[in-house]
């Protein structure tokens, strides 16, 4: 009889336990959670917060108990691992109530112990009004201090997507937001200028967002911060701190074992999840992944990965066999208020960083037919390498629909597609539910059409002293357009192109590009030797 014990009792851990159970039914299975629960729903704690979820107890989708009673796992809550002995194999674990320590053998190990919150090294950190958001306890401790002290403003630092689904839970507790980043824009992981919709989307809901400016102090005394200064000096009063600034993953265990610590920071892993131990395996955000599109070890923390290599690695901890583990994305969506945020593959400056030859494609088509009602636009950025024709990466902002269009885009980059594949994808339509011409073969379309030269793309910063033409209707163009910019509506260009300069660079330009791409062509066909189409048009920047 094997005995697999598992670190971990949340997302990795139990979908190793629960696994290994389904493939061997002789083995002896023991979870070792420190904290007080096992498989708790994390991605849910901001929502009971939030009050959306009420019980706290739908938090929790199973127990101690009920993994006995139906898998015969003995899951541990409150004991830690402290240490293991690779030659003995042995854990040393800590029961946390009474500080008694034992050995635990095992013959197969899986280490699942999640990351942890990065916590900036300054004063006043511990104070009692600073607080975290990764555990049940964490949430608790928000909970009573919300219920107890009644607060009336949050500052969130980082605005990570944690940071932003609690700034739309503590809005909708009547709390006053204010969002502290150091990058330039919210949303890391989304490119600046779509992220910029993100933060249009806060400041709508009164979410102040302090970004390109880190915390450079907690001012207040070790019982309770009053202030959270910034790089720029500037002060914000507040009453409760959430530090939300990312993640480290928790390599310790592994660490002080001898196991391989990746480039990345996190537990280098074979495409079994096997460390370099073969007895042990690494899962979820303490383990490094292969990234589907660079092809690089990376850390993705996300549910998504965490359950998938717990499966793999339960069953091969339990048979000594499993499907061979696939590479990541990063796919991942948020709500902020009433948008859906979502993204998959690699990022505009990641793909270059990473040697891609990288173009884009920025589109804004509703989520269905314009004609059905409710019909809702989403702005797509599709990142496309334009020597090779392969999709890289995709980010999506808008409202309904997004969630299909970002996983139809995972796919497709899943299987290596490129752009023409992309746009001939045989996609469900009718008026509910989309388009013939799907949003994402629009966006496909249009960077097809910049790789075949039939239109030139440019962003904002690439025009210069050019000939710049707005082709909306006068009443767009009343409403705000660029300084110099000649106004003529797209159905009166072919009568009235003799007004332009041909011999001068021009720069077309509607609200989402698609007018630009047909006067572009206009032009481009009357004798007009450089024309651009402003990508995603004049909406892209107000
Ligand atoms: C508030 C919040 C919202 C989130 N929302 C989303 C979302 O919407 N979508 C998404 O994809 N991801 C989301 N995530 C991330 C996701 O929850 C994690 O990526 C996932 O839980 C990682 O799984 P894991 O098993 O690696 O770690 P975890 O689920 O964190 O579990 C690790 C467990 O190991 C225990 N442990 C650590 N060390 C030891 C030790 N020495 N001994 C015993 N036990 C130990 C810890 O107590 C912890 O319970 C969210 C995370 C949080 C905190």
């Amino acid at each position: 009889m094997r005995r697999i014990v598992i670190i971990g009792g949340v997302a990795g851990g139990m979908s190793a336990a629960t696994r290994a159970r389904r493939m061997n039914e002789q083995a002896e299975i023991v979870v070792l959670e420190k904290g007080g629960y096992i498989s708790f729903a994390n991605c849910g704690l901001p929502y009971h917060l939030a009050g959306r979820i009420e019980s706290e107890s739908e938090l929790l989708l199973s127990t101690p108990e009920k993994v006995w009673s139906r898998f015969r796992i003995d899951a541990r809550v409150g004991q830690e691992a402290l240490s293991i002995d690779r030659a003995k194999k042995l854990i040393r674990v800590k029961r946390l109530s009474d500080a008694t320590e034992y050995d635990l053998p095992y013959d197969k190990l899986i280490l699942a112990p999640g990351a942890s919150a990065i916590i900036p090294p300054m004063s006043n950190v511990d104070a009692a009004n600073v607080m975290l958001l990764r555990t049940m306890e964490d949430m608790q401790q928000i909970r009573a201090r919300l219920a107890g002290q009644q607060p009336r403003r949050i500052t969130i630092v980082g605005g990570g997507f944690i940071g932003l689904e609690m700034a739309e839970a503590m809005v909708d507790r009547g709390l006053e937001v204010t969002v502290v980043e150091k990058n330039a824009r919210v949303l890391p992981p989304i490119d600046p200028e779509m992220a910029k919709f993100v933060e249009d989307e806060l400041a709508h809901h009164g979410v102040k967002v302090f970004a390109n400016n880190g915390l450079k102090a907690l001012v207040g005394s070790k019982d309770r911060v009053t202030h959270v200064e910034l790089e720029d000096g500037t002060k914000l009063e507040t009453d409760i701190v959430l530090l939300s600034i990312g993640v480290r993953p928790n390599t310790t265990l592994a660490k002080n074992a001898g196991l391989t610590i990746g480039g990345s920071g996190a537990i280098e892993v074979d495409a079994y999840q096997r460390t370099n131990d073969p007895d042990i395996y690494a899962v979820g955000d303490a383990a490094e992944v292969v990234h589907g599109v660079s092809g690089k070890r990376t850390r993705i923390p996300l549910a998504g990965p965490a359950n998938r290599q717990g499966r793999l690695a339960g069953e091969h901890a339990a048979s000594d066999t499993a499907l061979a583990g696939q590479s990541v994305l990063g796919t991942a969506i948020v709500a902020v208020f009433d948008l859906a945020v979502a993204v998959t593959g690699l990022g505009e400056k990641m793909a270059r960083e990473n040697g891609f030859d990288v173009d884009t494609a920025y589109v804004l088509p509703n989520q269905h037919v314009a004609y059905y009602p409710g019909a809702e636009a989403m702005r797509i950025k599709l990142i496309y390498d334009k020597t090779t024709g392969k999709v890289l990466g995709g980010q999506i902002v808008g409202k309904s629909g997004v969630d299909k269009r970002i996983d139809v885009l995972a796919t497709a980059i899943n299987f290596g597609a490129t752009l023409e594949q992309l746009a001939s994808l045989d996609l469900a339509y009718a008026p509910q539910f989309g388009a013939a011409k799907d949003p994402l073969h629009m966006a496909a379309f249009v960077a097809l059409n910049q790789m075949r030269g039939k239109s030139h793309g440019v962003t904002l910063d690439q025009v210069n002293g050019d000939q710049l033409l707005d082709v909306r209707t006068p009443d767009e163009f009343a409403a705000g357009t660029f300084s110099g910019a000649i106004n003529i509506p797209l159905d009166d260009l072919r009568a009235r192109v003799g007004e332009l300069d041909r011999t001068r660079p021009t720069v077309v330009f509607c609200h989402a590009g698609q007018r630009g791409f047909v006067a572009e062509r206009i032009l481009s066909q009357s004798g007009f030797e450089q024309v651009k189409n402003l990508k995603g048009g004049y909406s892209m920047t107000n």
